[in-house]
């Protein structure tokens, strides 16, 4: 697997052109661009700077993370999810930018009242109409179940059900550690080895502390690891579905964003290439 960096690492500490030297410097493949820093970076420079530098160093963009909540919004809230989505597809095709992670919504109400067929049904809708968006600026979607409670969908499980049903070749999923350990703490690693390997589109690799669920949040997000998840489970999992492209350390930690940027970069290498 190639080594990946996720702008959430350094979220609150650096800045895009930071992250792209020091990923650079410490031999990452890829980097995921977070939408907000990519909006913080454009006040500053052009899209042809970024393209620049993509074309003239090995690292490259692997995707932008994230359109959030997709489900169940309003008219007017979706018109601006479709907005911003359409703003993250011209910068993908300008920088040769492959992928979008989307995420669904996650809201107690909706979470509590909604039946899983209405979630598969209306999620299925709109990817599908997200997917016909993006297929003009040639870019695909990975679609991340988050695992927390109340998020609309949880599982893996039901994640793979509507990006079958949805049937394209553009639509995929996004499979992230702790997104699954928070769903059931991994009982169930095996089943990722029931999805094809090209449907599965990007890995999201970190550690988390040792806490119940329900307590447990991104916040307690470790390096690779550091932790309890059973992140080779996991790998050899993933392995077994053919894919082998990707592992990317994604992390949220208030501790992280308080460190120098270049100390966990390097560090998030270090960990990170342990597993690969
Ligand atoms: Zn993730």
């Amino acid at each position: 697997m190639k080594l990946g960096f996720n702008e959430a690492t350094c979220m609150r500490s650096s800045t895009v052109e930071v992250d792209l030297t020091l990923c650079e410097e410490n031999g990452y493949d890829y980097i995921e661009l977070r939408l907000e820093m990519l909006q913080d970076y454009l006040t500053r420079h052009g899209l042809d700077e970024l393209k620049e530098y993509f074309d003239t160093h090995h690292l490259k963009p692997y995707a932008i993370n994230s359109i959030d909540d997709i489900n169940f919004r309003t008219p007017e809230e979706w018109a601006q999810l479709v907005e911003n989505f359409t703003f993250v597809c011209e910068v993908s095709e300008v920088i040769g930018n492959p992928y979008i992670v989307l995420v669904p919504t996650i809201d107690q109400e909706l979470a509590t009242t909604k039946l899983e067929s209405e979630i598969l049904e209306e999620s299925v809708r709109n990817l599908k109409e997200l997917a016909e968006i993006a297929s003009a600026y040639g870019v695909k979607l990975a679609f991340e179940p988050i695992g927390d409670r109340y998020s609309i969908c949880n599982s893996l499980r039901l994640a793979h059900e509507i990006i079958n049903e949805v049937n394209r070749e553009d639509v995929g999923l996004s499979v992230d550690c702790i997104n699954l350990y928070m769903h059931d703490k991994c009982s169930d690693v095996g089943y990722i080895e029931k999805i094809p390997g090209e449907k599965i589109f990007l890995f999201h690799i970190c550690d988390c502390e040792d806490l119940p669920l329900g307590t447990l949040n991104h916040s307690n997000r470790l390096m690779p690891g550091d932790g309890c998840i059973p992140i080779r489970e996991i790998i050899d999992a993933l392995r077994g579905t053919g894919f082998d492209t990707i592992a990317s350390v994604e992390l949220f930690r208030e501790e992280y964003w308080s460190m120098p940027p270049a100390e966990v970069i390097e560090m998030a290498a270090d960990k990170t290439r342990q597993f690969l």
